[in-house]
């Protein structure tokens, strides 16, 4: 086959097979229990359904400027405005197709050929395939004392020569964990000094738990927005619940925004144009449905972690925000390649195997279910590993008998 060697390159989203193959065993009426997604259940602010449908219905619907609508962009400065004490203007500001799309066309626009990207392990799996995709190296971090936070020693020293950015996600994605504010701080300021871009992945930051409230990157910044080599990433995708909708944006110097909204004019113009009308009428409706949305994430956290805690060997940090944990499974098996195998044939558990976040040993279930999804997997995942379990568990009317411990 002649496909590229960059293409070869790049591996599949993990995540978005898993549900493919969820949705498949599903379909044959299978009972899965899916502990892998990356998304909140709940339904979109009706805000955004009513700005939506407006559009739809005057059945005109067109092309708009690539890097999105003035009534989208203004949305995103009140938004920043509000949320990061931080004025922008419009031509500070690109709206995209999801975070991942702002975040490519960052890479794009900022990356030489074999320049080096750093971020910590663990990371969000998308990461590195992006930086290959826009033809960089990525370099991941992994704390040493075993913890999921990186210290700004360990970053310096993975950054060379050959550095041009790097990546933070707090609250991060598989962890949950929360980076502290003297974290944040050193990190701009040691990106300001080393004249290192920095873009700072804010997707989950209004899902933070136990009262906390999520840094906000620019009270560390002293250089101009216009010098500023920080790109601030966010979405509509997570916060309200509007994944499929596909918006996200980034906020960054009048010449980067510039350089990739040439860049996505190329790729694939602006994002559609319904759904930038949603983002509007989330962004500018009325807000309950985030803290409605904290306040399940963070019972249904809570009611994860209890259980997970009650599994003999099992070791797991509390996580700060997001709707992932990354329990640490090696007591039982260190590759989780077949750790996450092993649960999905025997007890139709999916969830994803930390080596995809750069971690062996453990696996990221997602706590954006429901209740009863989340304690019967957590019960499937007990009962297949622990050889202290009770021999046998029904699956609805299905008798498995353990076999394999
Ligand atoms: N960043 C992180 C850390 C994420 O977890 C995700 C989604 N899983 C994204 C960015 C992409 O978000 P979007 O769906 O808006 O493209």
């Amino acid at each position: 086959m002649s496909v590229s060697q960059l293409a070869r390159s790049i591996s599949e989203s993990v995540t978005l097979k898993l549900n493919e193959t969820a949705a498949l065993l599903r379909e044959k009426g299978e009972p899965v229990i899916h502990l892998g997604g990356g998304e909140p259940k709940s339904r979109a602010p009706i805000d955004a359904i009513v700005s939506c449908t407006a559009v739809l219905n005057t059945g005109e619907v067109r092309y708009t400027p690539p890097d999105g609508i003035p009534a989208l962009k203004k949305a995103i400065i009140r938004y920043t405005e509000e949320h990061y004490r931080k004025l922008v203007s419009p031509d500070n500001v690109i709206a995209s197709n999801g975070a991942k799309q702002a975040i490519m066309v960052a890479l794009y626009a900022i990356l030489e050929p074999k320049d080096e990207v750093v971020f910590p392990a663990p990371y969000w799996v998308s990461y590195p395939e992006m930086v290959k995709l826009a033809g960089g190296v990525p370099v991941a971090v992994t704390p040493e004392d075993g913890s999921f936070h990186p210290t700004i020693e360990e970053i310096a020293e993975a950054v060379g020569p050959y550095t041009k950015a790097v990546i933070i996600n707090s609250p991060n994605n598989p962890s949950g964990v929360m980076y502290s504010r003297d974290f944040i701080a050193e990190i701009v300021q040691f990106c300001e000094k080393k004249n290192l871009w920095l873009i700072m992945d804010d997707t989950y930051n209004r899902l933070v738990f136990d009262g906390k409230t999520p840094v906000n990157c620019y009270e560390f910044v002293t250089q101009p927005l216009d010098t500023s080599k920080l790109i601030l990433i966010n979405c509509v995708s997570k916060m309200y619940a509007m994944t499929g909708f596909r918006i996200g944006w980034a906020i960054g110097n009048k010449e980067l925004i510039r350089a990739m909204t040439n860049i996505q004019s190329q790729q694939t113009s602006g994002p559609s144009a319904p759904a930038q009308w949603a983002a509007v009428g989330a962004l500018n409706g009325v807000q309950s449905s985030i803290e409605s949305l904290r306040m399940t994430l963070e019972n249904n956290r809570n009611v994860m972690i209890e259980r997970l805690r009650a599994i003999e060997g099992v070791k797991v940090v509390k996580p700060d925000g997001t709707f992932y944990c990354f329990p640490d499974f090696s007591a039982y098996m260190r590759d989780s390649n077949r750790l996450a195998a092993l649960l999905l044939e025997k007890v139709r558990v999916v969830t994803v195997p930390g080596k995809e976040f750069g971690m062996e040993g453990r696996l990221r279930l997602s706590f954006c279910g429901t209740v009863k999804e989340i304690m019967e997997g957590i019960e499937r995942i007990q009962w297949a590993l622990d050889p202290n379990a009770p021999n046998e568990l029904y699956l609805g009317t299905r008798k498995l008998v353990r076999d394999w411990l």
